[in-house]
């Protein structure tokens, strides 16, 4: 079969790779209709990190039920089904209580963090499905069923149930966002408009989103009803507190490690990694939000791992302001999403016509289309925001 198989900085190729197949009684085959890229793979792509060539890609995926081992019992092929991008065991203490994201038993390498994903590095042996087939351990935990025929209208936004909306979502609730409150989202990427839209349908009074690309910042506004904030057009926490009159409820990041640092020059590359600053935004959300407000932190940052790549362990060490967080009285939340604990209700929202964040989606297109596609989301300035590859 095809699969979106990465061969180092800045490349991915489609080649054939192996079928996957059932090797336990517990696990799924899935026949992908929908698998998106994500801002999580630049990281991969952009080389990064310590991923080796040969892996396929691809953490965000649904389908249709192909094959089911002899212990899955709530599966059934034709099934369609949305898989969490974390890979978890459904047994374990963390799993047990909800954490989801931070299962004990599937990654054996103990790799950083804890927990197991698709096609990711140091998440374990599962391959991506960016490809016509995956595997799916502890299919009928990890699995969650759909309504509807593959392919109908709802086919966008539940195909983002994997990973991008309980994400958004989990900032709006690691930041415990309450009806009423007003908000400061840092970050327009699809992870951002998914945070921002949660905001919406919590009922948030007032919803900024800074970025510095306005089509991404427009969207936001189209659909969420955010205020948008270009933080190249002067300090975003200056220009919020000046629409909004002082310090916001709450904050969420949806930048990461890779957050452009205004005070820099803006050069022909305006993503040029010189200009990268990964306090930057943690720093002013401690800033904008109010004392006592909560920080609900979902852009990725790296540990400062004696192992890990030189880059990525610098990038650990942050130059937070600390002192001023305990001041605020502050709260902060952080990690990976648990996408379990939200899905099964963000896909009723949907399948009841509550929600439809199909809004991020931009592109549609086969595997072929992925290298071409991995390039252009990776400048983050072109109309690519949201790209689902049909196999
Ligand atoms: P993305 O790279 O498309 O979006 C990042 C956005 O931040 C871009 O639009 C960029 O212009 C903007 N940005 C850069 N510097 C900024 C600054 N100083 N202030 C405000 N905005 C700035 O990626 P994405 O897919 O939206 O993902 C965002 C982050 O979330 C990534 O770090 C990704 O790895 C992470 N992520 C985390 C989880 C989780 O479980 N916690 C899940 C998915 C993605
Ligand atoms: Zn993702």
């Amino acid at each position: 079969m095809k699969g979106v198989v990465y061969q180092g900085e800045h490349h991915v190729e489609v080649q054939d790779v192996d079928e996957p197949e059932l090797q336990g009684p517990n696990d799924a085959i899935l026949d992908i209709t929908t698998t998106c890229i994500c801002g999580s793979d630049l990281h991969m792509y952009e080389g990064r990190t310590d991923a080796e060539p040969g892996i396929v890609f691809g953490h965000e995926n649904m389908g249709v039920i192909e094959k089911v081992g002899d212990g899955v019992d709530d599966l059934e092929v034709g099934d369609r089904v949305v898989v969490p991008f974390n890979v978890a065991c459904g047994h374990c203490k963390n799993c047990e209580e909800g954490k989801t994201g931070f299962c004990l038993n599937v990654n054996p390498d103990g790799g950083v963090p804890a927990g197991g994903a698709y096609g990711y590095v140091g998440m374990g042996p599962y391959q991506g499905g960016q490809a016509e087939k995956l595997r799916i351990p502890y299919a009928d935990f990890n699995a969650l069923k759909l309504p509807g025929e593959p392919e109908d209208e709802y086919e966008e936004s539940f195909a983002l149930l994997a990973d991008i909306f309980p994400t958004g979502w989990h900032g709006t609730e690691l930041a415990d966002l309450q009806p009423g409150e007003s908000v400061a989202i840092f970050g327009a990427g699809p992870v951002g408009q998914m945070a921002a839209y949660s905001a919406k349908i919590k009922g948030a009074s007032k919803i900024y989103i800074v970025d510095r690309v306005d089509a991404r910042l427009d969207l936001a506004a189209e659909h969420a009803g955010a205020t948008p904030i270009n933080f190249e057009e002067g300090d975003p926490v200056k220009q919020i507190e000046a629409d909004f009159g002082g310090e916001v409820d709450k904050g969420v990041d949806a930048v990461g490690y890779q957050a452009l640092d205004p005070d820099t020059d803006v050069g022909s590359d305006a993503y040029d990694p010189a200009r990268e600053n990964p306090a930057v935004v943690l720093n002013q959300l401690i800033d904008v939000v109010k004392p006592k407000g909560q920080l609900g932190i979902v852009g990725l940052y790296v540990p400062s791992d004696p192992g890990a790549p030189d880059e990525m362990a610098a990038q650990g060490r942050l130059g937070i302001d600390f002192g001023k967080l305990f001041e605020k009285g502050q709260q902060l939340g952080t990690g990976q999403c648990d996408v379990k604990k939200y899905n099964r209700y963000l896909r009723d929202l949907i399948a009841e016509d509550v929600a439809d964040p199909s809004f991020v989606v931009t592109h549609e297109a086969g595997l072929d289309e992925a290298p071409d596609l991995y390039e252009r989301f990776d400048d983050r300035d072109e109309d690519v925001l949201k790209v689902l590859l049909k196999p």
